[in-house]
């Protein structure tokens, strides 16, 4: 095949386009297999998870809220997280709540690494939370939802599923009760998949003052109330995207 010089720019541009798509748009599957909403169609149903803990100021504050509500979640937690404080990692479980891989360091460079890095973070991560006395995780949320062929290999490898989002408090850098809200509650549809952040990466707890997570946890009761006062029911999310219950 004959291809103009001119027209090569355009075919490399278009290239390096799809590939960032594919690896740093949450919704998309081109790199490996991600569930990012539920039906859009059907009952009026949402998922609630949180990333990124467990961390003892939001954590604990949010699973008294949820059990007030009875409201079920998923915590995609941190697998060094889930080592340091292996007893919030089982009273999620123990309160009827799904525990999920988040990785073990939150890597923000993930996209650079190996097979052999991501099937370490992914075992690592499993181990904690067994530890903790709660079943293996079936899901797994990438970090920042970065995904590449090597983090896809490695999911085959252990039989997990890529779960991402499809709606998002941003709630990962400082924000408060009101944006969060005003970010979820009126803009939530059926099927949607919503993260917040009950916890901090490890990188940022050891920092001297970690991130105030205060305004999450304020969000959490009028978020459940509000979306129910919308007629979205909060489902947990296996139920939501349709795959069996993990851990
Ligand atoms: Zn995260």
């Amino acid at each position: 095949m004959n291809v103009p010089i001119g027209v090569i720019p355009t075919i490399l541009g278009a290239a390096v386009a799809v590939g960032c798509y594919a690896i740093f748009v949450p919704q998309s599957s081109l790199m490996c297999p991600v569930t990012w909403r539920g039906r859009r169609d059907g009952p009026p149903r949402v998922a609630i998870t949180f990333d990124d803990g467990p961390w003892p100021a939001g954590t604990g504050p949010i699973l008294d809220t949820l059990r007030d509500l009875a409201c079920p979640a998923t915590f995609f937690v941190i697998g060094a997280n889930a080592a340091r404080w292996p007893e919030l990692v089982a009273r999620m479980h123990a309160e009827g709540h799904s525990v999920g891989n988040h990785s073990y360091d939150h890597p923000h460079m993930g996209v650079f690494r190996r097979g052999r890095y991501w099937m370490d973070q992914l075992r690592r991560t499993d181990s904690a939370i067994v530890a903790a006395g709660v079943p293996r995780p079936t899901l797994f949320r990438p970090p920042i939802g970065h995904k590449t062929v090597r983090l896809a290999m490695a999911l085959r490898a252990t039989g997990q599923r890529a779960v991402t989002w499809s709606r998002r408090a941003a709630d990962g850098i400082p924000t408060s009760t009101d944006r969060i809200l005003a970010r979820i509650v009126p803009r939530a549809r059926a099927g949607d998949i919503i993260v917040l952040h009950d916890g901090l990466e490890p990188r940022a707890i050891a920092r001297p003052a970690p991130r105030d997570v205060s305004p999450t946890v304020r969000a959490v009761r009028p978020m459940v109330e509000g979306l129910r006062a919308r007629g979205l029911a909060i489902v947990p999310l296996e139920e939501l995207i349709g795959v069996p219950v993990g851990g």
